[in-house]
């Protein structure tokens, strides 16, 4: 018969933790050697360990010590973290529906697990001592680091609490785990819901061809005659963008901007919920509200400081957003007589107005861009920057035939890490782009560890004629990504939960954005955008005109992000009691950045996910912060020369290798000599 421990001894997890090694070239993932039954007990024995560590931590008859303790925590589930840490990365990447449907087991677990420890109080009772001897330790910065990140993850998940106070922590978190699905489960449905299906080829006027195919595609899928438009992206931008029917556009506008507001799928209920549930949480563990406590563990700090943060922006913003629509009413104006541009008027107005003033197209681009040419160009960039080489590998094992694994050296040949690609979409995939590492750099399996970095994407897909040929967003995105791997792969660092991109959530944008400045310039495109066929490389002209649309309607474009932040700031700072309407809430916090009067029965808070499904609560300000400082580092790059290598080496060392091991504001004065400057960001957008 079977006993546990000899199906244990064939996970391939508990195989590679028990011999410190997964026995493959690099110690790369065995993605070959694993199966869809090895995760769920990979975690169970995971968290079995974790616990027979911490127990051991506990009931060690010394005192309570840096090592002994926060080390020891911090080594304490590298089991369990492998395994989940696999399972998220296959979930998001390549993941059948057998595979997806794992993630409702294995999520109440981890989560079970982690309030077990953190409201463990012997275990923080020793965590406690430690902490309170910080001054007197002679700790390095590093090592402060994560004793005061340790002891926040217990405090801010109630630790100090009595324990009638934890067990309505408990709840307040039970009831909030349930609220944050239902807001997107409605916003779904909203979504989904409304359909907008034409029979007239007359009202198809200014379609591109691309969008017609798609929407008559759509109508055949649910046995309908005509063609069939939704509130989904792919179908609701282009229609806003080219129908020059001015009364269908308000129709769909109309809808999109009304999801989720009344009716069955309403939202308001649920965000009043949230509100005072996120408030009482807060003020329980001793904030006074969701914003105060969310940015203890953010650059920015307080909100005090993002308000002005943002009003200063808007203070520059609002006037160039007011210009740009005025220029707007004057090209729809000369353009067909238009006397009023509406809210849905805007894009359709501002895309006809880019094409008159620019004159190019996202398609006369494509040729240039050539996914292999694009990647050479990125590991030409590392290599010019930072010295590393990329060479590929054929003997890693990968999760799919698409991905690619690349070794990566630096200058004097020592290894840095392994790096995989992952370019195309496919159904067991996510949409969007993300960087994300199988082993973050650190101490891992008893010592220090180079990392392996990876990124996935959802890129235009070669063709039967064609290679992959991106578009310029696309070849921004792949930049972007690219500088969240760089962060992970040039980490030096010694605790793996402080290396690469393990850093504040507000200072994380900072080293993929400011790759993207590379693609703006004529040295850096030059360096690998040449047409496809003849080889011949980009017009110098072409380069001038993707540099000049850039700053178009920049103040329309950055009010809207502002609006969203101030949104979300006003939210997490206010009196729960005093909001008695959530429209009427939204107007009075968005006064100040309307452009359009208010059309009633519409609305963004019902809809906005990122704040009340997704991760950005008081965070939504993040972007435009990132970019502050995006902006201000690339100017100190341009000053010197975008390869200098003196401006890169101290990127590298003062940014890219330190993670979260000091507190980011310090990291970026030592690099930049000064704190960021606020109006670096209102240059390169052409607002100043
Ligand atoms: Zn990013």
């Amino acid at each position: 018969m079977e006993n546990t421990t000899q199906k244990n001894d064939k996970n391939p997890f508990v195989k590679a933790f028990a011999n410190n090694s997964w026995n493959t070239p690099d110690n790369a993932i065995p993605f070959d050697q694993l199966h869809l039954n090895d995760y769920i007990p990979a975690v169970q024995a995971g968290i079995e360990t974790a616990r027979a560590n911490i127990a051991k931590v506990k009931n060690n008859p010394a005192a309570a010590d840096f090592k002994n303790t926060i080390v020891a925590l911090e080594e304490a589930a590298e089991m369990m973290e492998a395994a989940t840490g696999v399972y998220f990365n296959l979930f998001s990447a390549e993941a059948s529906t057998e595979m997806q449907a794992l993630a409702k087991e294995i999520s109440p677990i981890g989560a079970a697990f982690s309030s077990e420890v953190n409201l463990d109080a012997d275990l923080f009772a020793r965590v406690n001592v430690v902490y309170s001897q910080m001054a007197k330790l002679g700790l390095n910065s590093e090592d402060k680091m994560l004793l005061e990140k340790t002891y926040r993850g217990f405090t801010r998940n109630g630790a100090l609490l009595n324990s009638q106070d934890k067990e309505k922590l408990r709840q307040i978190d039970q009831e909030l785990s349930v609220l944050g699905p239902q807001f997107s489960e409605h916003v779904l449905k909203a979504t989904n819901l409304f359909e907008m299906l034409l029979t007239d080829k007359k009202d198809l006027a200014g379609l591109p061809e691309s969008a017609v195919e798609s929407a008559a595609a759509d109508a055949k899928q649910k046995n309908k005659t005509g063609w069939l438009f939704t509130l989904q992206a792919p179908s609701f931008i282009p229609f806003m963008q080219y129908s020059t029917r001015s009364d269908l556009r308000e129709k769909l506008w109309r809808a999109y901007s009304s999801r989720a507001l009344e009716g069955d799928t309403s939202n308001k209920k649920i965000i009043m919920d949230m509100i005072r549930l996120r408030t009482e949480r807060a003020q329980l563990l001793g904030y006074k509200n969701h914003a105060a406590i969310t940015l203890t563990e953010r650059m920015a700090e307080t909100p005090e400081r993002v308000f002005t943060f943002l009003n200063q922006l808007l203070d520059v913003v609002q006037p160039a957003a007011v210009k740009d629509v005025a220029e707007l009413r004057d090209f729809a104006q000369k353009l067909d007589g238009t006397k009023e541009v509406k809210p849905w008027d805007v894009a359709y107005y501002s895309e006809k107005l880019r094409e008159e003033k620019f004159k190019f197209s996202d398609e006369e681009l494509r040729p240039y861009f050539q996914l292999e040419n694009v990647v050479q160009g990125v590991f030409a960039h590392a290599q010019k920057l930072y010295g590393l080489q990329f060479k590929k590998r054929t003997d890693i094992p990968l999760y799919h035939p698409d991905v690619n694994a690349y070794e990566v050296v630096d200058a004097k040949n020592q290894y840095i890490g392994l790096f995989y690609t992952d370019f195309f979409p496919r159904e067991t995939k996510k949409s969007g782009a993300w960087m994300t590492e199988f082993r973050g750099q650190g101490q891992f399996m008893g010592e220090v560890r180079r990392p392996h970095v990876s990124i996935v994407c959802n890129f235009t897909k070669p063709t039967l004629s064609k290679p992959s040929l991106l578009t310029y967003d696309e070849v921004k995105t792949l930049f972007h990504e690219f500088g969240h791997a760089l962060h992970g792969l040039l980490s030096n660092v010694h605790h793996r939960s402080l290396s690469g991109p393990n850093v504040y959530w507000d200072f994380v944008e900072l080293p993929s954005q400011v790759m993207e400045n590379w693609v703006g310039e004529k040295e850096g495109l030059d360096v690998f955008a040449k047409h496809f066929e003849t080889g011949a490389p980009i017009p110098a002209d072409l380069v001038q005109k993707i540099r000049d649309a850039n700053t178009f309607q920049a103040g329309y474009g950055a009010l809207r992000q502002l609006t969203f932040a101030i949104l979300d700031m006003a939210w997490h700072t206010a009196d729960p009691q005093g909001i008695q309407d959530v429209t009427a809430f939204e107007l009075q916090a968005t006064a100040r950045t309307r452009l359009f009067e208010y059309v009633p029965g519409t609305g963004v808070s019902t809809s906005f996910s990122h704040i009340f499904a997704g991760g950005y609560s008081a965070g939504y300000y993040s972007y435009k912060w990132a970019e502050v400082l995006d902006a201000d580092a690339f100017e100190y790059f341009k000053e010197k020369g975008i390869f200098n290598a003196e401006v890169a080496a101290k990127f590298r060392e003062n940014i890219l290798s330190k993670g979260g091991t000091e507190h980011p504001m310090e990291l970026y004065k030592k690099f930049r000599g000064r704190e960021p400057d606020p109006n670096a960001l209102l240059r390169r957008d052409g607002l100043l």
